[in-house]
């Protein structure tokens, strides 16, 4: 419909096109479509981009996965501020660049590895805090595999505490609690661990599975027996990765340096060279050098492994996937496609949102218009009766006045423009006849002089000695001014 052209004829001319048993309600395929909208003379868009060579790869099966290589575990840390998270990651990063080969500055590059004497090695994700790990799971993504819950001896358990207990429970991350300043003199590590049971971790100490290990950041006291423990309950989740195929990373963090766009990406699996192609959300690199946090130039980096990686034409967004492309070309298009996506979606979200302003103008509108609807009816819709009241005495006045203020209601009102003792007089019925009103008498009948005179000025003049009889007479009055029923 959106070409102009009644279905009988574009059916015919697709058959004349070539194209062979068509049904009109027929979903056509890109190419075929493409080439329709050719010949109508439309540019034709089409969804070219499937992207399944820039999905992750499915996960394995169990049976496959356990002839794959082990990886290291990566470790976050976790707990109170002033708990100490930062010192255990400052005694742990020194030991680690002691060890390395470079023994020289260190990078904060969001990761780093620690070699154990063993061999084996763990990855601590060195930005220290929930708000990393939060970020990170927000997109699904469970970059760690063990929270170390840092509690200090001589504070236990407090608010960040308790909010890390159940952000690592709610992603299903194995605990390792280490109580740290275990150094002080004021140090309590048998109450933390009695706070720690009160809010349901269930530690060894009392029969449950979460390892307690004593340290001190600062002396570095039980580190050795910290690192062991990470190691066994790496040892109880048996991590393994592919070490090939296309390489996938998570990217920790993005910054720019003297040498350019770098981010650092934690490779999940497979293994990254330099040279390889990496998309991560709409920007792409192509590996120009690889980096660990101590400085080493590396040439590949594999599961479980933080590297810095530098050659992004944009910084990737921290917490993105970072998938190898096949090529320069590939990654290209990819990232044009999902700008494109971003944008087409972007404009959609602005059509709705100018509709949706739209949508309300015009109910204000019609609001305004029924508003001013009302206004007018209510003008034209109330009546207002003006009167003058003239009495014997001004008790009788106010007894009036008393009983005509009580009348009325939301159609027909009075309204006293004057109330006086005496007889009515012309000037009274002059002011009658100006505002359009009526004048009341009460005990005060009008001389005929004045009777005259009202009827020729055309006012009318109730007058009346019995004060239920002028109410009577008013209540007939209003009701003869009620709007006609429609
Ligand atoms: P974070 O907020 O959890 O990162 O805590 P920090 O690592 O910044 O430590 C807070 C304070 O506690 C600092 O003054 C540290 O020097 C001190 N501290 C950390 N660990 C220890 C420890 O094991 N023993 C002692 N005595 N002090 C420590």
């Amino acid at each position: 419909t959106m070409l102009k052209v009644p279905v009988e004829r574009f059916m015919g001319q697709i058959r004349n096109m070539g194209f062979e048993g068509v049904a009109y309600d027929q979903v056509l395929n890109s190419e075929d479509a493409g080439l329709i909208a050719a010949e109508y003379g439309f540019e034709p868009i089409v969804d070219r981009d499937t992207g399944k060579d820039l999905l992750p790869r499915p996960d394995v099966t169990p049976e496959e996965r356990a002839a794959l290589p082990p990886r290291p575990p990566v470790v976050t840390i976790m707990g109170h501020v002033d708990h100490g998270k930062t010192t255990l990651l400052d005694y742990l990063r020194k030991s680690a660049v002691a060890e390395g080969e470079h023994g020289g500055i260190t990078q904060h590059i969001g990761a780093f590895s620690v070699k154990l004497e063993s061999g084996k090695t763990i990855t601590f994700l060195d930005t220290p805090g929930h708000a990393a790990f939060l970020s990170m799971r927000e997109r699904g993504a469970t970059v760690t595999d063990i929270v170390i819950l840092v509690v200090a001896a001589d504070d236990s358990v407090m608010p960040q505490t308790i909010e890390a207990i159940k952000h690592a429970k709610a992603a299903n991350v194995p605990i390792i609690v280490a109580v740290n300043k275990c150094d002080k003199p004021d140090a309590d590590p048998e109450r933390v661990k009695l706070d720690l049971a009160r809010h349901n971790v269930e530690i060894e100490d009392f029969g449950g599975d979460v390892p307690v290990v004593l340290v001190s950041g600062k002396t570095g006291l039980g580190m050795a027996e910290m690192e062991e423990t990470i190691m066994a309950v790496s040892e109880v989740l048996d991590m393994r990765a592919e070490e090939t195929g296309q390489a996938e990373g998570w990217v920790l963090e993005a910054s720019t340096k003297k040498r350019g766009r770098v981010a650092t990406v934690l490779v999940r699996r497979g293994t990254l060279r330099v040279g390889d192609i990496l998309v991560a959300g709409t920007t792409w690199a192509k590996v120009r050098t690889l980096q660990d946090h101590a400085g080493n130039t590396l040439e590949s980096a594999g599961p479980g492994q933080p590297v810095e990686v530098d050659g992004w034409r944009e910084n990737p967004e921290a917490g993105a996937l970072a998938i190898q492309a096949a090529d320069e070309g590939r990654a290209r298009e990819a990232v044009d496609y999902r700008l494109e996506k971003i944008e087409r979606v972007k404009a959609m979200e602005d059509m709705e949102v100018v509709n949706e302003q739209r949508r309300l103008q015009k109910i204000a509108r019609e609001k305004e218009v029924e508003l001013e609807r009302e206004k007018k009816f209510q003008k034209k819709g109330v009546k207002v009766l003006p009167l003058i009241i003239k009495a014997d005495v001004q008790g009788s006045v106010e007894a009036v006045i008393n009983q005509v203020a009580a009348l009325g209601n939301d159609l027909v009102q009075t309204k006293i423009i004057r109330g006086a003792a005496g007889a009515v007089s012309e000037f009274d019925v002059d002011h009658a006849e100006a505002a359009d009103g009526y004048i009341i008498t009460f005990n005060s009948t009008p001389s005929p002089d004045i009777t005259n005179y009202a009827r020729k000025k055309g006012v009318t003049i109730i007058s009346s000695t019995i004060i239920y009889r002028l109410v009577d007479d008013l209540k007939l009055l209003l009701e003869s001014h009620l709007p006609p029923i429609i």
